[in-house]
């Protein structure tokens, strides 16, 4: 079992009694060490979420133990199985639900890009519907990439500028999947 560890500070000016930071920093830290994710499992790679929430890998490490089952009170979505087509509107419409900002991960091969599943039926990767930050390869992935994935995420959200989803890159994103 690992070792619990404190979050790290962010960088700053530190003196007897003082210690200075950007606000963006400060708020990047809490928000990466306070994540709630909303788990999209359809299939096995669900199996493999469970076991990273449970005690041998213990997702709370991370300070991500409060698990969403409702899209306006969760920040991270984690699609963990296999999204057929019919599939994909609900999809995006729980995304949509979610208030921002919130983040996307594609958990194994078959959210990032259909798998072993090349058929008519399955949507080849979310990525055709919904914009995805981290990608986490394997069929399934074991529990540490799921943490890897996670951890990735946390160094996305702790350096994400305050003001970059009023950004003209992200509403071109975000336009790209016809979302305003
Ligand atoms: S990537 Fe593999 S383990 Fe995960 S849902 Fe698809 S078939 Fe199942």
């Amino acid at each position: 079992m690992s070792k619990i560890e404190i979050a790290a500070p962010p960088a700053g000016f530190e003196g007897q009694g003082f210690f200075a930071t950007k606000f963006e920093q400060a708020v990047g830290l809490a928000r990466a060490n306070s994540i709630w994710p909303l788990p999209f499992a359809t299939s096995c790679c669900g199996i493999e979420f469970m076991a990273t929430m449970a005690a041998n890998y213990d997702l709370a490490r991370f300070g991500a133990e409060r698990i969403s089952f409702s899209p306006r009170q969760a920040d991270l979505l984690m699609v963990t199985g296999t999204i057929s087509k019919k599939m994909g509107p609900i999809l995006r419409q729980v995304y949509l639900q979610m208030a921002e900002p919130r983040w996307v991960i594609a958990v194994g091969a078959c959210a990032s890009s259909g798998g072993i599943f090349d058929t008519y039926s399955v949507l080849q990767g979310i990525d055709k519907v919904i914009p995805v930050d981290v990608y986490v390869p394997g069929c399934p992935p074991r529990p540490e990439q799921i943490i890897d994935g996670i951890i990735k995420i946390q160094e996305l959200v702790k350096n994400e500028p305050l003001r970059r989803r009023n950004s003209e890159e992200y509403k071109t994103l975000m336009s790209s999947y016809g979302i305003e």
